[in-house]
């Protein structure tokens, strides 16, 4: 059984060394640390600092793309986006939003800058972080629009199937899609292993298909790719625990089986409702009832410092969370 749990909010080394002691204690195999747009322009050498003590604690150091271009999942903003308009996508309104779009060169070089700076951080594993084309229930979404449009994605388009990108989301548009982000992800793995990180991909939950990666056995067959999972998030999907979880628990397991992976499930440490608390616990047991063999949580102390996702009694969450990490060495023993 290996555990992790995501880090964000901190970059003061003293106080992510009294951080790191209790995730150690908690039985904790490695920390993500979230590497935003903003990191890597102001604190690179602060992040650098906190991956190295990671390592002297003996746990492995993850690097998280966090809403880099808003192509990943994260609550930071981009840089990239504002500076490079002409990379945004473009939405079937024929106007722009506020997310870089994967299929364009300008985002795939500055990608590679984000893994150059990322690999000399020191970490040891790429973690991407939910990669996706536009969602439109995200900030800034626009009801009833899709992406992208952009010119890269109509010439493209028109490449593979011979005619004019349509204004419907066809069948068509999303098998394009997919396979926009399936080569995006070949080419962020490839980077990354050049630059001695290993890969790990999280895919959203949700298996329709607009957000592009609902096809979860091709992006298993991204290479090198050494661990694959999703983020089932129950209570911000108002779905149950039993269902939910277990659905994608199983699923992963059963894709990452068949393409030689490893199979990780994160845990919803965040947005949790008063009351519930205990599910924690139940997610945790059903997840190794499937066969899950690495458990992270997102996020340290459950994200009360992030506070619009603050669960409703962030102690509490955070003590069932430790309660669950205990039953899963306990399930794994
Ligand atoms: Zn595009």
């Amino acid at each position: 059984m290996k555990l992790g749990c995501s880090y964000f909010g901190n970059r003061i080394l003293k106080h992510y060394l009294e951080d790191l002691e209790e995730l150690r204690e908690m039985g904790c195999d490695y920390v993500v640390h979230t590497y935003s747009e903003n990191d890597m322009v102001f604190c690179h050498a602060a992040v650098a600092d906190m991956v190295a003590a990671t390592k002297e604690a003996g746990l492995e150091a993850w690097i998280d793309p966090w809403g880099v271009g808003k192509v990943f999942g994260g609550e930071s903003f981009s840089n990239f986006v504002m500076q490079n308009v002409e990379a945004m996508q473009v939405l079937s309104d024929d106007r722009p939003t506020g997310a870089a779009c994967p299929n364009n060169p300008k985002f795939r070089a500055f990608m590679q800058e984000w893994i150059q700076a990322a690999a000399s951080t020191g970490a040891q594993v790429a973690f991407w972080d939910e990669p996706h084309f536009y969602i439109p229930t995200w900030m800034g979404g626009r009801p009833n629009t899709w992406g992208c449009r952009c010119a890269h994605c109509k010439r493209l388009f028109e490449e593979r199937f011979g005619k004019a990108m349509p204004y419907e989301e066809t069948d068509e548009v999303r098998t394009f899609k997919e396979a926009s982000v399936e080569e995006f992800l070949r080419e962020l793995a490839a980077g990354a292993a050049a630059k001695g990180l290993r890969n790990a991909l999280c895919v959203l939950p949700p298996r329709d298909s607009a957000h592009g990666t609902a096809n979860w056995q091709r992006l298993a067959q991204v290479k090198p790719l050494e661990i694959f999972g999703t983020d089932p998030y129950w209570y911000a999907a108002k779905r149950s625990v039993e269902e939910y979880v277990r659905s994608a628990s199983r699923e992963v397991v059963e894709i990452a089986r068949r393409n030689g992976l490893e199979p990780q499930i994160w845990l919803q440490g965040f947005g949790i409702p008063a009351g519930r608390e205990d599910e924690l616990v139940r997610a945790v047991e059903i997840m190794c009832e499937e066969g899950v063999a690495n458990i992270a949580v997102w996020g340290i102390y459950a994200c009360e410092h992030l506070s619009w996702i603050r669960p409703a009694n962030p102690k509490l969450a955070w003590e069932r969370i430790k309660q669950a990490f205990r039953r899963a060495q306990e399930l794994s023993a």
